[in-house]
């Protein structure tokens, strides 16, 4: 979570993550604006370097190599990094319409998405081809167009559409790279054939005839049939159909023409040019609406129009940069002139590059050292960030706040906390009078009738199960951070064998100006809602109060036949212990805080935090668990330990068995762990054979405490087999047999370990 002393009072939001936006992270990481509070909404957490897209694809770099990683470069930025993908704009509310989250507010918004495939022109072809825009699903493409040809056993006809650098640059790789394996099986290259396809008279149409004659020779070198002046007009399943009447077979054929603009952009009011790319001014502002930016392929700048290519979008990262921060502080913007000629070095495949800059041209395997030595150095500026060491400034910035937010901040300042801190009851209304609570039968006095207390009804022949949990924010987005406190404070109730009633929630706002915390409140809730709607239970009522952080906890009770209510203490010799989720977000969100947790990590251990307990807990109870609980604060050893000794019984854990997220083992093994770890270590004195395995890279995770976890639960051994199928069916994927319970033995230490 990050900590942020001073009251928010402007939101900049920045819509994809692409060339121009990885600068604007990296400048405001470097120089924070007090008061301004940056959030990332991006489809994708590693972000594609169109330069190395053909190197990786030629087999010449890895992913990893090729892609920035936008979750640590978010939180150095400072900034709430939301995983997800806009598909919309509110400009009359100032408000970003996401696909799986409620829409995102914002003062000032800033668009690179870059461009779409043009393939919806063309009869078929949308169905029909590759196309290789948007660059991050060309990559997933790839790899399955690979594997198709390497694996058909007869000639294989590939055809590019597409003659410009991206598409002779890609042809070329992909024909080195496919060859490179087939000869790496000891097969002959003879079967693949390439044809490029292109509507103009030349390939490389916008480079000079140098750098073209190159590349006719490196394509008839290659044997690659080039077809110019076919203007493609119809795809069939593998089939071409071109204008002049020629149709051709093709296996599989690739899109590398001119990009679009995703359809929603000129759906927002916005002015849009021809192909619905953004139109902005030299200030990359937006000529219809001045709160809104926009860079790279998504924007067409209207004095000065250049091709749509990355190298455009890495150079207006800076002053895009500087305009945003001259926006928030309501300075003049300064105008910025993109170069007319720039440098291309346009690569072969085979580690040989041609440089084209206006009527210049050279090639050689020298091109292609100094283009990788330039992309290398490129991403290294957003893979190795600087340590801060420098304090960020805490005081507002003049020209941030405007009178009437003046006015608010310094009473803010002055609040006496006469009233508890709490939360205004207009505000608390306006939020929830958006949201939609689940009603309940049973619910007598709830929200939809407020008074000082809720009233709920027991059934008759059920008994009330109570649960409490609280915790501060470990995920900078209120929404999800809601989802997960639901899920966490709803998962005590499911390990009782229960099914949830009704739900009261505490909450903590961070001060800020009264539309800010209105809108953390609204999304905060929403989240939590959605989670308490899935699982049928009402929310009843709850306290909402200001302070440091954002925090927020649930007092949950279910309801549950007395017979049915499923003790930790009811484990038996002989059964075995199941768990249904990996361990490992105590020390990958303590990577996250410190910059060293990879995009996709978060990612991951976000969606098992996400996950309900409740399919779980019903199935185990199906497959006659004796003992369950959820495995949280005190880390899988402490929770085991909990059960041991109300059962009177021991338990043997296999190291080799127990699920780890991803990045996990790589996180603590750097030695970075919650907080509460140390104080669950002090339960390694439960462990009977401790010398044999405390050396062990996996041995600290025992002690790894959780949110949101899994279910830990004792199955009769005859059960197991088909209730650990079963989970896994119901999509609790890691859901592992990680030991089994042992009659009570001789010595002091209930746990064994092995490894
Ligand atoms: C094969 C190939 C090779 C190329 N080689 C070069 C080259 O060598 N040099 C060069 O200058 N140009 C090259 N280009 C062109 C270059 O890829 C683009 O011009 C460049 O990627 C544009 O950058 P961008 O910042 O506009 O967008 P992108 O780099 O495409 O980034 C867009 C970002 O926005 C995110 N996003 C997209 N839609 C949404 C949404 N709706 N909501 C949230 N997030 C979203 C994406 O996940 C991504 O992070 C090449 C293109 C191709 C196809």
């Amino acid at each position: 979570m990050q900590k942020n002393t001073t009251p928010t009072v402007k939101d900049l939001v920045l819509v994809g993550g692409g060339h121009s936006h990885v600068t604007v992270l990296k400048k405001f990481g470097m120089k924070p604006l007090a008061g301004v509070r940056l959030t990332l909404v991006c489809k994708d957490v590693m972000t594609p370097y169109s330069g190395m897209l053909p190197g990786l694809i030629a087999g010449h770099y890895t992913f990893e190599e090729t892609h920035i990683d936008l979750g640590p470069l978010a939180r150095f930025a400072g900034a709430r990094f939301y995983h997800d993908t806009a598909i919309g704009l509110d400009l009359a509310n100032k408000r970003i319409l996401c696909r799986n989250r409620p829409p995102v507010t914002y003062d000032l918004v800033s668009i690179d998405i870059g461009s779409a495939p043009r393939t919806i022109e063309v009869p078929g072809a949308a169905e029909h081809v590759v196309p290789v825009k948007p660059i991050d699903q060309f990559v997933v493409q790839w790899d399955e167009l690979r594997k198709r040809v390497i694996t058909r056993r007869e000639k294989t006809r590939i055809g590019v559409v597409g003659g410009g650098a991206g598409g002779v640059e890609i042809l070329l790789a992909i024909q080195y790279r496919l060859g490179q394996l087939l000869i790496g099986e000891g097969r002959s290259t003879d079967n693949l054939e390439f044809h490029l396809f292109t509507d103009t008279t030349e390939i490389l149409p916008t480079h000079n005839p140098r750098v073209r004659g190159r590349f006719q020779r490196v394509l008839r070198e290659r044997g690659i049939k080039i077809h110019t002046g076919h203007r493609v007009t119809k795809v069939e399943p593998g089939q071409l159909y071109c204008e002049n009447g020629v149709q051709k077979a093709l296996h599989e054929i690739l899109w590398v023409t001119w990009a679009g603009a995703a359809g929603w952009v000129a759906d927002t009011g916005l002015d849009v040019d021809g192909p619905g790319f953004i139109q902005v001014n030299d200030y990359l502002q937006s000529t219809s609406h001045p709160e809104v930016f926009a860079a790279g392929d998504i924007a067409t700048m209207v004095n000065h129009p250049r091709p749509k290519a990355g190298v455009f979008a890495v150079r207006q990262g800076p002053p895009l940069a500087a305009n945003l921060r001259r926006a928030l502080l309501d300075r003049p913007l300064k105008s910025f002139k993109p170069q007319k000629q720039f440098l291309s070095l346009i690569s072969t495949g085979d580690k040989y590059a041609v440089a084209s800059r206006s009527q210049w041209a050279m090639a050689g395997a020298r091109i292609w050292r100094w283009k990788d030595w330039i992309d290398r150095r490129f991403m290294a500026k957003y893979r190795d960030l600087p340590e801060m060491t420098e304090k960020a400034d805490t005081d507002l910035p003049q020209g941030l706040a405007g009178q009437e937010a003046l006015k608010e901040i310094s009473a803010l300042a002055m609040r006496c906390g006469g009233c508890g801190a709490k939360v205004g009851s207009s505000l608390l209304n306006r939020a929830l009078n958006r949201l939609q609570p689940i009603e309940r039968q049973d619910v007598i006095v709830g929200l939809h009738a407020p008074d000082d207390a809720a009233v709920v009804a027991v059934p008759a022949g059920k008994v009330m199960v109570h649960t409490v949990d609280y915790f501060r924010a470990i995920v900078d987005d209120p929404y999800l951070f809601g989802k997960i406190a639901a899920n966490h404070s709803l998962s005590d109730i499911f390990a009782m064998g229960a099914e949830a009633q009704t739900a009261l929630a505490i909450a903590t706002l961070p001060y800020g100006l009264e539309s800010k915390v209105e809108d953390t409140l609204t999304q905060l809730l929403c989240g939590a809602l959605e989670v308490l709607a899935e699982a049928d239970t009402a929310l009843a009522g709850g306290h909402t109060s200001e302070g440091a952080e954002l925090a927020l906890g649930f007092a949950v009770n279910g309801l549950v036949e007395a017979e049915d209510v499923l003790r930790k203490g009811g484990m038996q010799p002989g059964d075995r212990l199941i768990l249904t989720k990996a361990l490992g977000t105590g020390t990958l969100f303590a990577a996250d805080m410190r910059h060293k947790a990879k995009g996709p990590w978060i990612i991951e251990a976000m969606d098992s935090m996400l996950q309900s307990n409740r399919q779980g807990a019903q199935c185990l109870h199906r497959y006659r668990a004796t003992a369950c609980t959820d495995v949280t604060g005190f880390g899988l050893l402490g929770h085991l330990i909990e059960m041991t000794k109300s059962a009177g019984v021991d338990a043997e854990l296999d190291l080799n068995r127990i699920p780890l997220l991803e990045g996990a083992l790589e996180s603590i093994t750097a030695g970075i762990t919650s907080s509460l770890q140390p104080q669950n270590v002090r339960l390694r004195r439960a462990i009977h054979n401790l010398e044999e395995v405390a050396d062990d890279v996996r041995y600290p995770l025992l002690f790894d405490p959780q949110t949101s976890g899994g279910l830990l639960a004792s199955v009769p051994a005859d059960q197991t087999d088909a209730c650990v199928a079963e989970l896994r069916k119901l999509n609790y994927r890691h859901t592992a047999i990680i030991g089994t319970v042992k009659p009570r033995g001789e010595q002091m230490e209930p746990v064994t370990v092995l490894r």
